[in-house]
């Protein structure tokens, strides 16, 4: 069997699933050709079968895992077997008798995937023999930006893992990461010692998620709108992110009061306290959480349906990290933010009192432009990330209510050409001087005054040229280089658009920047467009809910997560398919070997239950 087909029918027979996403099968193959890699997808973009499938199809050998969260560790290994899958782990909350029993099992050949924490790793290794370690097959290291000081998550234990590589040249490391930016992707590859590593990036985009943002409503109307929201999607879980302790109780506590099931987590509650309130909400016994931004590290579940935000966050990698934790099934979820000026006061003190003032009050403004812009919100996240989008998503407030639009491809041109006649070494108001002819001091100084485009643009205001070229940023026509001054840069994108190969249209500028009129709440609480056609059209709602009674029945009795049984996306498919024998069963996206056999007959009985009541 050709090795494609090999790894396919792992991924029907293991997982229940049809088909590669994306890169992964790239990366497998490259893997399999003995080659290092750095894979850079976004949460829920699928990294986890890129070192699975490849440990999976070694004759005798297995898979090193390298991972920092404990609870997630555990409970990948939990799915993994829920699956058939020979997983195991070792770390420092199993007890001596278990880890010993787990190195007995890799001696015996009968670990696929051995997930390790990074303090345990080194220490472990030294003592095996080398009849076990000639069989690694693969070294993965998850989240691997935590190795690196330019990361949002450095931990020292990582920087052991450098000597990896020196002490297994031939065995391929795959480094993987859902944090996107250069500096910190350069770094892992130095640290790891893999220069040569393949870089594999997916895009960040998260189609499924609909982004809305409700400005300006505050207090009890605010309160009213989140209930009204949550209430559309009832008996699905969400989790709604505060900015203090205080607010997460007081949330809570007004969502119990209207009978909604809400519990809040915050830093300062107990260990035990968290860990209750985080299994409660894993195995849907409690549908809302109310949460600091500390909740959600280490959750895996994937059927999480919306994330409201009811303060702007600090900065677009909170924001864009949080929307994240919706939807890691595939199917449509919601983004709620909630925005006022009052959040952004409250921002600044936070900031103020932050170690890197100057680089958290600059994030805070992009997160605040991001609020109150009239461009597609999908095109200023993705071109915060460095990557192209140049149309826009219909699935956000902004595309479902677009303010007035014109062609303006004319003054993008002349903005852009401006640019790059000053070699691109000018800010954001030197270029609006240029455009406006203004010929003070420092302008005739550099020469920029004998520009050919000095003046070109003289027709516009100060203000409407900042708005502009604050579009121009926000839809990835140019950048801004922060370590060289915040000079401006033309893309790629810039240039199709400058030498005439891609139009532009722009907002037409509003002197009113902040208006709560302007973005109805509604437009939000009624999410923007109903996501992709997906399977949900004919899916009979009343089964999926006795499918979900099902799942969650056999979950309890199992001491399982509800969305380990099944996802939400298998329930949706068995609920519109209504497979009523094992081989139809066995067709359900996410019906592996192991989960046929285990649950065809509950499934496919409540199934047919359900079709003779209805007949
Ligand atoms: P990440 O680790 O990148 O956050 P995961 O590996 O946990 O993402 O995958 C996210 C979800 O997508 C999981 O529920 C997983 O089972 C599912 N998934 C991954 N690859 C595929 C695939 N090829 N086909 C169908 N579902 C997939
Ligand atoms: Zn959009």
């Amino acid at each position: 069997m050709k090795r494609e087909e090999y790894a396919l029918a792992l991924l029907r027979s293991c997982y229940g699933y049809d088909s590669f996403r994306g890169l992964q099968w790239d990366v497998i193959e490259h893997t399999l050709d003995g080659g290092d890699s750095i894979v850079l997808m976004p949460t829920g973009g699928g990294k986890s079968l890129c070192f699975q499938i490849p440990g999976l199809m070694s004759q005798d050998g297995f898979a090193i895992v390298i991972s920092p969260l404990l609870a997630l560790m555990n409970d990948q290994i939990d799915a993994l077997q829920q699956n058939g899958i020979p997983a195991l782990a070792l770390n420092s909350e199993k007890s001596e008798s278990e880890n010993r029993q787990t190195v007995d099992l890799l001696m015996q050949g009968k670990v696929k995937l051995l997930y390790i924490s990074p303090e345990k790793l080194l220490s472990e290794i030294s003592r095996w023999s080398p009849s076990i370690t000639h069989r690694i097959c693969l070294i993965a290291v998850d989240e691997a930006h935590c190795i690196s000081q330019w990361g949002h998550d450095f931990r020292p234990e990582y920087t052991q893992l450098g000597t990896l590589k020196q002490r297994f040249p031939h065995v391929p490391v795959m480094a993987l990461t859902a944090t996107a930016d250069r500096i910190t992707r350069d770094d892992i590859a130095t640290q790891l010692h893999i220069p040569r590593a393949r870089l594999f990036i997916s895009s960040f985009d998260r189609p499924n998620i609909s982004l809305n943002v409700v400005q300006g409503v505050t207090g009890r109307q605010k309160l009213r709108n989140i209930v009204q929201f949550i209430n559309l999607h009832q008996g699905e879980s969400g989790i709604i992110y505060c900015l203090r302790r205080i607010d997460t109780e007081k949330m809570a506590a007004n969502l119990t009061r209207m009978g909604i099931s809400a519990r809040a987590f915050h830093a300062g509650m107990s260990v035990s306290e968290k860990l209750q309130v985080q299994r409660d909400f894993i195995n849907d016994d409690v549908k809302v959480v109310c949460a600091t931004i500390a909740f959600g590290m280490g959750i895996d579940k994937s059927n999480v349906r919306y994330v409201i935000h009811s303060n702007m966050p600090r900065n677009i990698e909170s924001y864009y990290q949080e929307i994240g934790r919706a939807g890691r099934d595939g199917l449509p979820a919601d983004a709620l933010m909630f925005y006022s000026y009052g959040d952004v006061v409250t921002l600044q003190q936070f900031a103020r009192q932050s170690g890197q003032v100057q680089v958290n009050m600059d994030k805070l403004r992009q997160m605040q432009q991001f609020a109150e812009s009239g461009v597609c919100r999908r095109r200023i996240l993705l071109s915060y990330f460095n990557e192209r989008f140049d149309h826009d998503c219909h699935n956000c407030d902004v595309c479902a209510n677009p303010p007035e639009r014109f062609d303006g491809t004319r003054y993008a041109q002349m903005a852009l050409s401006a640019i790059k006649r000053t070699a691109e070494q000018a800010g954001m108001y030197t270029v609006t001087d240029i455009l406006r002819g203004w010929r003070k001091a420092d302008i005739v100084e550099k020469g920029y005054d004998r520009l050919k485009t000095f003046g070109v643009g003289h027709d516009l205001s100060n203000a409407e040229w900042n708005a502009y070229l604050l579009q121009m940023l926000q839809m990835g026509l140019i950048e801004v280089a922060y370590d060289e001054n915040n000079h401006l840069k033309v893309t790629e994108y810039g240039n199709e658009v400058l030498y005439g190969r891609a139009t532009i249209a722009l907002n037409r500028f509003e002197r009113r920047r902040f208006d709560s009129k302007t973005r109805q709440p509604s437009a939000a609480v009624q999410p923007a467009i109903p996501s992709q056609a997906s399977p949900a059209k004919q899916m009979d709602k009343a089964l999926f809910e006795k499918l979900r009674d099902v799942r969650k029945a056999l979950a309890t009795a199992s001491h399982l997560a509800p969305y380990m049984v099944f996802s939400d996306k298998s329930l949706t498919e068995m609920a519109t398919a209504k497979p009523t024998t094992q081989p139809e069963f066995s067709l359900i996206h996410g019906v592996g070997d192991q989960k046929c056999q285990k649950y065809w007959r509950p499934f496919t009985a409540a199934i047919r239950e359900h079709l003779d009541r209805n007949k």
